[in-house]
């Protein structure tokens, strides 16, 4: 069985995970995961810290599903789940956490979040590094709170983000707001939820979010616009845009790739293309004070990619007129040696205005699912 990589290892200092959100849409916790700011340490004097934490709770709110009909997340400030509370450092090295004084933040179970005192504003108001760090932390335990696991930091194939559920790499606090809500991230709850898209399982909804997952090699160029992003070959015909999943899954388990594109403007015939290559990834190291470690993320070790390999393409040929709404462009099934891999989906076209010079076509999502 495929697992959407975003998963498990434990930490130095940040909290336990537990089980939770399942692929109906409840989470452990219920519904929803509800959150609130509870006793001292939130509010000194005139200075209120909660209005720009919750910025950083409400981060995870941005990601709607594929019909953008409903929340992927969804958390609520109410009472009722996971309370907010400062302890004393003390507290962490009791029984019934896994950290000891070092320990940031702990969530348990589905009543309470517990952050150390030892990290309360060094001075008021709050300097803003201090808000980035803190702001991760509470990220960090609120995706615990919707059943999130640990993830590595390199598993995240955006541009320089890494995972607010990695941990180690993090640095500890400060340092924590080298996080950030990102696409490893939202796998996991897209896979965790399974009611994302129709094919379940997705390698982001990238597009949704602008081009932030996405990258080009050298010569070409996009835009976001209407319906996804626009993207054309460089002035020689050449390149392509590319996104990157990571996948655990069983060795020989078979990936389908797709995306959707739309000429909208006439001109030349052409193709678009669409490829799926996939290169087999290794983890090895002790990783940091690991626990709960469940599918091979880990955070401290090392990461070791083979070459990428094409396993399948597709291309789709064009009259060069305009065509009515986004097409299908699917490639067929390919099976995955490795127990885990990189699937690297990328696309191109030859278009052309009458003019000769190369047309921005439309595409929207990548979507990535186990056969
Ligand atoms: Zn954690
Ligand atoms: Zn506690």
């Amino acid at each position: 069985m495929a697992i959407v990589v975003a998963v498990l290892l434990a930490a130095a200092g940040l909290a336990v995970p537990a089980a939770g959100f399942s692929r109906d849409g409840t989470t452990s916790c219920g519904q929803q995961v509800k959150f609130a700011f509870d006793g001292p340490g939130w509010i000194v004097g005139s200075n209120d810290t909660r209005p720009t934490l919750r910025t950083y709770i409400d981060d995870w709110e941005i990601e709607w599903n594929y019909n953008a009909a409903s929340r992927v997340l969804d958390v609520k400030e109410s009472f009722g789940e996971l309370v907010l509370q400062w302890k004393p450092d003390t507290h962490f090295s009791a029984s019934g956490h896994a950290g000891d004084g070092n320990t940031l933040a702990v969530r348990h179970s589905c009543s309470s979040v517990h952050i150390n005192e030892d990290n309360l504003p060094p001075s008021y108001p709050p300097p803003s590094d201090w808000y980035a760090d803190m702001g991760r932390v509470l990220q960090h335990e609120i995706g615990h709170g919707f059943g999130f696991d640990h993830t590595g930091s390199g598993d995240s194939h955006e541009p320089s983000a890494t995972p607010v559920m990695s941990t180690c790499s993090a640095g500890g606090f400060p340092g924590s707001s080298a996080r950030h809500v990102a696409q490893d991230d939202y796998q996991a709850g897209q896979y965790a939820h399974g009611t994302l898209n129709p094919e379940t399982m997705t390698a982001n909804v990238g597009f949704n979010r602008g081009t932030s997952y996405y990258q080009t090699n050298s010569g070409t160029s996009w835009f976001t616009g209407s319906g996804g992003v626009y993207w054309k070959p460089d002035t020689s015909g050449g390149g392509y845009f590319f996104q990157t999943t990571s996948v655990s899954e069983s060795a020989g388990d078979s990936f389908d790739a797709k995306i959707n594109w739309r000429r909208t403007v006439n001109g030349l015939s052409g193709t678009v293309w669409v490829y799926m290559y996939a290169r087999g990834v290794t983890y090895s190291g002790a990783g940091c004070a690991a626990t709960n470690f469940n599918s091979g993320v880990n955070q401290n070790g090392t990461r070791d990619e083979t070459i990428w390999y094409l396993k399948k393409w597709k291309g789709v040929w064009n009259n060069g007129g305009v065509t009515s709404a986004l097409a299908g462009l699917e490639t067929l099934s390919a099976s995955m040696t490795s127990a885990f891999v990189d699937i690297q989906i990328r696309a191109r076209h030859d278009m052309r205005y009458n003019s000769g010079s190369y047309i921005p076509l439309l595409f929207d999502n990548v979507r990535i699912r186990e056969r």
